[in-house]
C-alpha cells in the first residue's frame, strides 16, 4: 500500500554534513521525496513531536532531547512509497546506534556506545522515522501542511512493461 512517512534529518546530520549522503539511501531505495523543508524547531512544535516520550525515557532524558532538537537545522521530509513507513524505519535501523545493524543510517554513521546507567543525554542519532502508519499520519500533520506536498511521478511510475 502506497504510504507518506515523516523523516527528520536532526541536527547532529546537519551539522556533520551528512544530508546529502542519508537522503541519497531513501532516494536509493526508490522513495520518492513528496515535501522536503529546513527549519530550526521551536520548544512547542519539539514537545508535541514527541509527546509520548516523557513517559518511556524519565524527565531528564526528554528534557534533553528537546533541547538537542533546537540545537541546529532540523530537515523534516515527507517520503512516499509502497510500504514506506516500514521501509524507512529498516533504513534507519535501531534507535541506540550500538545496535544499529551496518547498512543502516545509524549503524554507518554513528558510533555512540551505548551509556552508562545515569547518563540521560540525548541519544545524538541522525534521524527520526515514523514508527507507524498512524503516528505517520500524526506527525506528518505536524511539519507539513497538505498544500506542501508536491505531486510529481518517478520514472518509475510513468511506464509498465
Ligand atoms: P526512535 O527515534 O528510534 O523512534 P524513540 O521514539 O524511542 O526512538 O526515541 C526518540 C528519540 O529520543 C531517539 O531517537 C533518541 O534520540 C532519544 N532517546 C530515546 N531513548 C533515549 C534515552 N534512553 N536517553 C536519551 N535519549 C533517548
Amino acid at each position: 500500500m502506497i504510504e507518506k512517512t515523516l523523516v527528520l534529518l536532526k541536527p547532529d546530520a546537519v551539522k556533520r554534513g551528512l544530508l546529502g549522503r542519508i537522503l541519497a539511501r531513501f532516494e536509493d531505495a526508490g522513495l520518492k521525496v513528496v515535501g522536503l523543508r529546513m527549519t530550526m524547531v521551536d520548544d512547542a512544535l519539539a514537545r508535541r513531536h514527541y509527546a509520548d516520550l516523557e513517559s518511556r525515557i524519565g524527565a531528564d532524558a526528554f528534557a534533553s532531547v528537546i533541547q538537542f532538537m533546537q540545537s541546529g537545522p532540523v530537515v523534516a521530509m515527507a517520503l512516499e512509497g509502497d510500504g514506506a513507513v516500514a521501509v524507512v524505519r529498516k533504513l534507519i535501523g535501531s534507535t541506540f546506534p550500538s545496535d544499529a545493524a551496518p547498512g543502516t543510517v545509524r549503524g554507518d554513521f554513528c558510533h555512540a556506545g551505548r551509556r552508562g546507567d545515569g547518563d540521560a543525554r540525548a541519544v545524538a542519532n541522525l534521524v527520526h522515522a515514523s514508527g507507524s502508519p498512524d503516528e505517520a499520519a500524526t506527525e506528518l500533520s505536524l511539519w507539513f501542511t497538505p498544500d506542501q506536498y508536491l505531486a510529481y511521478a518517478l520514472p518509475s511510475e510513468q511506464f509498465t512493461l
